[in-house]
């Protein structure tokens, strides 16, 4: 994949960037083993100055920032702008409860025989981060926070078809003040990966993207004995039982799938509506997912902007083909619109079986697969049928349901009455095949330290 900036809603190639040359690569593994020896030393409280700046600064250039983000990957400048201000937040919640996660922890020297015993959180290192376009600031910053708070130092390496958010974000750190080194990235293709990673100056990786990088980067990181944070796909189910509130479930589904246009790995994908309400919510939600706005991401009043690329959208094209070849309805879109840019409308089918490819695939654009089942047994079980565990979401009025949903429901994160979306309060992660390890909170600015257990006689 070349590294080039390619405007989703126009195709035009804006801008692209030779690859680093491998004694390039060389040097910035090199500088950021040496920032980190120097960088883990340095105290929490400088450190949160810095990570304020970083704040203050994505708070200053937010314009500019979410103008970068849609060009480079087609979201819309309002999705945009909230970004750029979710990033600054998260720092700034990171600068303030870092120290307090990662504080000593005393243990009952007594019951060890020791005069003190206690765990102390260190720093691993330079970790590397592999990181996808759709959410190009916060991905990078839901590692970078908590991360570089640790004392660790940050080697990215962004999706190809965002350079220059990429290189904003090295800004970014560099501008904040954070010493020379500890932040950096690496203008390189996937290709590139596995020789960093196997770099012994490089101590653990974090990859969020889809199955296929996650399984290559997981199994070099096993080979090399490395730890790996992997943040995967995930097709989130959407249960409505009989007791929910019809109108907001169905707005809050409109609004789930259609998220990014509809490329969030916690979007709700599979829509599991309980018989009783499903004549209701499917004409709310179809209402609904036909009023969005479709078109020019840079227009204020646009709901939908166009999938980042070309591949992207056919991927989603072959998808709605083979489910409607094996008989499944299109109940609104389903169709590009004509002209320029990677348009395709908020789309919802109905009538989705195991043998079609969109009934176990995570559809990375605005189409909803929509099943009726008889009770609350079958929504369970159909929510649980595939391989993704990421996120999932319930609509329910019944305190025995919730209970129900929150134990049974195999999935990373449940959201009752509510729409999966990341905190930096909350930890964030999947389990199957979405993957494993946690970001975010208390777990997340653990997940790259030695928990190291102190003893002292
Ligand atoms: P992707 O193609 O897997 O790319 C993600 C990153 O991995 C990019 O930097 C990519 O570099 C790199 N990469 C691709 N193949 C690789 C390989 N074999 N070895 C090493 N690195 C490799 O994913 P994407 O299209 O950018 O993002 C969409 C996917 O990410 C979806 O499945 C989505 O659900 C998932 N996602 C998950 C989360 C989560 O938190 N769980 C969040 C967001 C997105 P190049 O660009 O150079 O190919």
């Amino acid at each position: 994949m070349t590294i080039a900036t390619t405007n989703p809603a126009t195709g035009e190639v804006e801008r692209t960037f030779d690859p680093l040359p491998e004694p390039e690569i060389d040097r910035r593994v090199g500088r950021a083993a040496d920032a980190f020896r120097s960088y883990r030393r340095t105290g929490m409280d400088e450190r949160a100055r810095w990570m304020n700046a970083a704040a203050d600064i994505l708070d200053a250039e937010r314009d500019r920032a979410a103008a970068l983000l849609t060009r480079e990957m087609g979201k819309t400048i309002t999705a945009a702008r909230a970004e750029a201000a979710k990033c600054a937040a998260a720092c700034r919640y990171y600068a303030e409860h870092a120290a307090g996660f990662l504080a000593d922890r005393p243990a009952d020297a007594e019951a060890v025989g020791a005069a003190r015993a206690y765990v102390r959180y260190q720093p691993l290192g330079p970790v590397l981060a592999v990181m996808p376009w759709n959410f190009p600031l916060w991905q990078v910053i839901r590692f970078a926070a908590p991360g570089l708070m640790a004392g660790n130092a940050g080697l990215l390496k962004h999706a190809s078809n965002v350079p220059q958010t990429a290189l904003f974000l090295e800004e970014l750190f560099r501008r904040a003040g954070f010493p020379e080194g500890v932040f950096q990235t690496l203008l390189i293709g996937s290709g590139q990966v596995e020789r960093v990673l196997r770099d012994p100056r490089v101590r653990a990786v974090t990859l969020t993207g889809g199955e296929p990088a996650g399984r290559s980067v997981a199994s070099v990181a096993a080979d090399e004995l490395k730890p790996s944070v992997l943040e995967l796909g995930g097709s989130d189910p959407f249960v409505v039982t009989a007791s929910a509130d019809v109108p907001r479930a169905a707005e809050a589904a409109a609004t789930s799938r259609c998220l990014n246009n509809g490329q969030s790995c916690i979007s709700a994908k599979r829509f599991i509506v309980v018989e009783d309400v499903a004549d209701e919510f499917e004409q709310a939600f179809v209402e609904r997912m036909r009023a969005l706005t479709v078109g020019d991401p840079m227009d204020e009043s646009t709901d939908v902007g166009p999938l980042v690329s070309e591949q992207g959208r056919s991927d989603v094209e072959d998808l709605v083909a083979d489910a409607v070849k094996q008989g499944a309805t299109v109940l609104c879109g389903g169709a590009r619109p004509p002209g320029k840019g990677w348009y395709y409308p908020p789309t919802v089918v109905a009538g989705v079986t195991p043998d079609m490819r969109m009934y176990h695939e995570e559809v990375f654009g605005p189409v909803a697969s929509l099943f009726r089942v008889r009770d609350l047994d079958e929504a369970i079980d159909l929510a649980n049928a595939i391989g993704f565990g990421l996120g999932s979401n319930a609509w329910t009025d019944d305190p025995r349901e919730r209970e129900r949903l929150v134990d049974d429901m195999e999935a990373g994160q449940v959201f009752i009455n509510g729409t999966t979306t990341s905190y930096p309060q909350l930890p964030f992660g999947g389990v199957k095949r979405s993957g494993y390890g946690r970001e975010l909170s208390r777990e997340g600015a653990r997940a790259f330290c030695n928990v190291k257990t102190v003893w002292i006689g």
